[in-house]
């Protein structure tokens, strides 16, 4: 028992018999996919959680992405953090824009307004900013500076599903964001994920971009694709629903588990916990500063998967690191997010992990301290 493995992550599942039964009907009706039932019903579920009346669903949460930078001319420069996972780059550069890489804040990993303006040339059309780890970016001076030069505001807000920020559901930020329903996310639907407008013509041209481009049966208004959410997505989504909050629950425990060993220790950083936001504990990034701490992240890595536990350099290497891109566009440095990716670790957490396994964790981490 003591030594079984540990992953880094684990999807949640509702009880099969819940599943069973929201899918009967399909065997009936027949209607697997083109905005059937359970596609509307979930739309409008996640329309009241988030207060987000300009929601469309996709198959996924790369696809509502490319569905918000698709809309720009191609070449047009977008400036984003390289510190995320490949699908935020990987979208811009599918949709022939230019990512253009700005450097992220120490404490909580977003993009840092401060070194943003400078980035800022006649090409420029937009900003994508990811809540990372669910740590909110520095919204208004994001939206100033969007503002001031005429710019999008776009969040990759995958790890931010349920959220709140000042009282308001975080899809509430920024013209667009995109949540990720992913099996390994807090919230999935198998694969799925979802675009939150603030403008109802941006919904409706994501949604015909996500249906080959059609505005109604006949004709082809935009360059589309097909990105549709199928009834079978749509019904594990209805599901897990039902579990969201006992789901929350469980996860915040084992966060304030590892919080518990780990605050205080030399060498080891944890993000503190942001005023005015309710989180989703999502992830458990730590920092480990190899000096200080006495072992390096690759270390601490290495020992875990000794003892069976797997955890995740997330995010490492940078995406303005990846290969694909050499030769495409000039890669701009952004030391910080450099020095974190090499010093960061995400912990395992799920909701079905037990305290007796954060225990275990922490006593690999910690050991030979
Ligand atoms: C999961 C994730 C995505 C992609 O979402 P998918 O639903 O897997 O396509 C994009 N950005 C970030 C930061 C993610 O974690």
């Amino acid at each position: 028992m003591t030594n079984q493995n540990i992953p880094v992550t684990r999807s949640s599942m509702p009880p099969l018999n819940e599943f069973v039964e929201e899918i009967r009907d399909l065997w009936d009706s027949r209607w697997l996919t083109n905005y059937g039932e359970k596609h509307s019903r979930l739309a409008e579920a996640l329309r009241d959680l988030m207060d987000a009346e300009n929601l469309v669903l996709f198959t996924n949460g790369h696809q509502a992405l490319e569905a918000a930078f698709q809309q720009f001319p191609k070449g047009s420069e977008v400036i984003t953090s390289p510190f995320t996972y490949a699908s935020t780059t990987q979208a811009i550069v599918r949709c022939g824009l230019i990512p253009v890489f700005c450097d992220i804040e120490p404490d909580y990993y977003t993009l840092d307004p401060g070194k943003l303006k400078p980035l800022v040339t006649g090409k420029t059309v937009a900003i994508a900013a990811i809540h990372v780890y669910g740590n909110i970016c520095r919204h208004d001076s994001l939206s100033a500076i969007a503002n001031k030069y005429h710019l999008k505001l776009i969040y990759d807000a995958a790890h931010t599903f349920g959220m709140r920020y000042l009282g308001k559901s975080v899809a509430a930020l920024g013209d667009m964001s995109m949540f990720s329903f992913h099996a390994t996310k807090v919230f999935h639907t198998f694969e799925g994920g979802c675009l939150v407008c603030k403008r109802k013509e941006d919904a409706e041209a994501a949604k015909d971009w996500s249906r080959f481009g059609m505005k109604g049966q006949e004709n082809a208004e935009i360059v589309g694709t097909n990105a549709k959410m199928t009834e079978i997505q749509a019904a594990m989504g209805l599901c897990n629903l039902n579990h969201l909050d006992h789901e929350l629950s469980l996860r915040k425990r084992a966060v304030e588990r590892y919080r518990e060993h780990f605050e205080g220790i030399r060498g080891i950083y944890l993000c503190p916990p942001q005023q005015d936001v309710v989180s989703n504990y999502a992830y458990f990034p730590v920092r480990f500063h190899p000096e200080q701490f006495g072992k390096s992240r690759d270390d601490v890595k290495h020992q875990l998967e000794k003892e069976g536990i797997s955890a995740r350099k997330y995010f490492s290497p940078l995406t303005s690191e990846f290969s694909a891109y050499r030769g495409l566009f000039p890669i701009q440095k952004t030391p910080i997010a450099e020095e974190i990716s090499e010093e960061i670790l995400c912990l395992p957490l799920y909701a079905d992990l037990s305290e007796g396994e954060v225990d275990r964790i922490c006593g690999v981490v910690l050991q030979d301290k």
